[in-house]
């Protein structure tokens, strides 16, 4: 425990510009019923008022009986889990990271969907060979996970931020694996049962209209260095 005390004393904890002690549940930019019918009203107000909140709630009431941490950023929280006292890092885990994972879920989708810009085409299209397999390979690896999780289209900092997928177990991040984000999907159950039922394949079929590969694209020129295009 000492070593913990010692890692954290001496650790500057970064704090968000005006952040309060309380995390808080974003609003969605659009309206429920925007997105139907890839997803519909009821769908997007139970997974953003019920399930996102109670994640934000979770780790609200966790940081509450340590008050050292409340105003650290989410990401500082998430990448320096390992350090927190035994007592609030499941929570950070598992709140923290729903919290994360959906509020770049609400991000990564748009009722105006459009195919990538040209900078993201020609990068999925060197990581992939082309876009249809990209599209296929995204499927192919939210299949294969095995009950609740994420896919995602994250940036590799250690391969010049080159573009992969990754699926990721429950509320885990892509900032578990040291990746950066770009488009995350929601493989649980309740972000498409309503609608889909146990077809997570139409889920996922579906998903592509709105997806919002701007906002994708400026997670990824945000992320990298510099941009050499
Ligand atoms: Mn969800």
């Amino acid at each position: 425990m000492s070593t913990q005390a010692a890692f954290v004393s001496s650790t500057t904890i970064p704090t968000s510009p005006g952040s309060t002690s309380q995390f808080e549940l974003p609003a969605l930019p659009y309206a429920y019923a925007d997105l139907d019918p890839v997803i519909d009203a009821e769908t997007m107000q139970l997974h953003h008022d019920k399930h996102h909140r109670a994640y934000v709630d979770g780790l609200n009431a966790a940081l509450a009986t340590f008050p050292e941490y409340r105003g650290a950023t989410l990401e500082w929280l998430l990448q320096n889990r390992m350090a927190l006292p035994s007592e609030i890092r499941t929570a950070v885990h598992n709140m923290g990271g729903g919290h994360y994972n959906h509020s770049l879920f609400w991000q990564s989708i748009t009722p105006r969907g459009a195919p990538p810009g040209i900078g993201l085409q020609r990068s999925l299209d060197w990581a992939f060979g082309s876009f249809d397999q990209f599209q296929h390979a995204f499927e192919s690896a939210a299949l294969k996970q095995f009950g609740s999780g994420w896919v995602y289209l994250v940036a590799t900092p250690t391969l010049n931020y080159g573009l992969e997928i990754v699926t990721l177990a429950n509320q885990d991040t892509p900032l578990d694996i040291g990746r950066v984000g770009l488009l995350a999907c929601d493989l649980w159950e309740h972000a498409y049962y309503l609608t889909y039922r146990n077809r997570r394949a139409g889920w996922l079929k579906a998903w592509w209209d709105v997806v919002d590969w701007g906002a994708a694209a400026e997670r990824w020129d945000r992320a990298r260095p510099c941009v050499t295009e």
